[in-house]
């Protein structure tokens, strides 16, 4: 697609998610992470030293002598990942925004925000129209596009493909890993061999975006999709890998074949396109009735795919199943990374 790399830069770079970028980018064949910035703790120090790596992967080379510069508009590149934390995000995000910058966020801030995409590439590729009244709006030349919470993308890419059948309402339960509270996150004394039921804000998050992503653009105004969504959040002790059980009411009656169709042939304009983090299947299904399991199947994919077992019927709603995902990747750094693709594919980061 691009024969020289672009470079980019990473907002929040020393966090868990910023480091997830860090490795994202640094062997992406389109981007190139020459900029990396964070809080004044970090600003003038080099990366290895202000970002205890935390990753299993070792740092990738040449990053670990980049100076950690302050998020100050107009310094870095145009294209910006931003893994900043949502109270920094809320005034950080917009000012680069108005001084020209593409920023491609995961924090919370401006998720819900009806002038900015909340884009998962292979559902709603189509919201990225909302730029152009985005920057009409604001004044902004450059712009904030959003991913979901780490919780709604497994929710919202398990639901998309059951559109079809017309979504009613939904019930979900999510299981969430301890690496998606950051660094250091939960206490161990809270967490080892327990389970938290609550995590603050998540359930709000879920039940508001999912519609907002299923939702549909109609002369230039999004319209969310009008399914209703009850979720119940716990945090249990895994690392990596939010699991989600969702049971579906669905205004007609596929079969469990018809529903195990529809998720395992899904596929988006990633697909089409042949983005370079596009997963083959942005869906696979599991037959086995102990699958799936985050430890076993949240890496799959390079952590881009979400996995989906036990199909079956729902006495209550209809229907029912488990679906996973890599919260830090398909539900943070590569998630981002996958609309910066499609932006560059469909011509958005030229159109400045
Ligand atoms: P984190 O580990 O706490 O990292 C936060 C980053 O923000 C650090 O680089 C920090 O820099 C920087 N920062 C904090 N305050 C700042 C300020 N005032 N000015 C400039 N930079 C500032 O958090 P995380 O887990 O990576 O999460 C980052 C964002 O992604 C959050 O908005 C979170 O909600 C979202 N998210 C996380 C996950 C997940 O699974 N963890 C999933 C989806 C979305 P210093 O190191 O210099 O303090």
């Amino acid at each position: 697609m691009t024969s020289q790399r672009i470079d980019v830069g990473i907002l929040g770079a020393t966090g868990m998610v910023g480091q997830q970028f860090v490795r994202q980018l640094a062997a992406h064949p389109w981007f190139r992470p020459a900029w990396l910035a964070a809080s004044e703790r970090s600003e003038g120090r080099a990366y290895a030293d202000a970002a205890m790596w935390r990753l299993s992967s070792p740092r990738p080379d040449g990053v670990g002598e980049l100076r950690v510069d302050a998020c100050t508009p107009g310094r870095g590149p145009q294209l910006v990942f931003s893994a900043l934390d949502a109270a920094a995000a809320g005034e950080i995000e917009p000012a680069f925004a108005r001084a020209g910058h593409i920023v491609i966020s995961n924090a919370r801030s401006y998720r819900m925000d009806p002038l900015v995409p909340l884009v998962i590439p292979e559902v709603n590729a189509d919201h990225l129209a909302l730029i152009p009244a985005q920057r009409g709006e604001r004044g902004w030349t450059g712009a904030i596009v959003t991913n979901p919470n780490c919780s709604t993308v497994v929710l919202s890419m398990a639901l998309a493909p059951l559109r079809r059948f017309g979504l009613r309402s939904v019930l979900v339960t999510t299981l969430q890993a301890v690496s998606g509270a950051g660094y250091p996150g939960v206490p161990s004394l809270d967490i080892l061999g327990n389970v938290i039921p609550g995590i603050a804000g998540e359930e709000e998050k879920i039940e508001s975006e999912t519609q907002k992503i299923l939702g549909t653009l109609q002369a230039g105004t999004l319209a969310p999709h009008p399914v209703v969504v009850s979720a119940q959040t716990t945090r249990v002790p895994v690392v990596d890998g939010h699991t989600e059980t969702i049971a579906v009411s669905l205004e007609k009656t596929p079969s469990i074949e018809e529903v195990i169709h529809a998720l395992r042939s899904f596929r988006g304009r990633p697909q089409e396109l042949g983005l370079p983090s596009a997963p083959a299947d942005p869906i696979v299904w599991l037959d086995a009735p102990d699958r799936p399991q985050p430890r076993l199947d949240a890496e799959r994919g390079g952590g881009m795919t979400v996995t989906v077992g036990r199909v079956r019927a729902c006495p209550v709603q209809g229907v029912k199943f488990v679906a996973l995902g890599h919260n830090t990747i398909r539900g943070a750094a590569g998630a981002a990374v996958l609309n910066a693709e499609l932006m560059q594919a469909d011509g958005w980061l030229q159109r400045t």
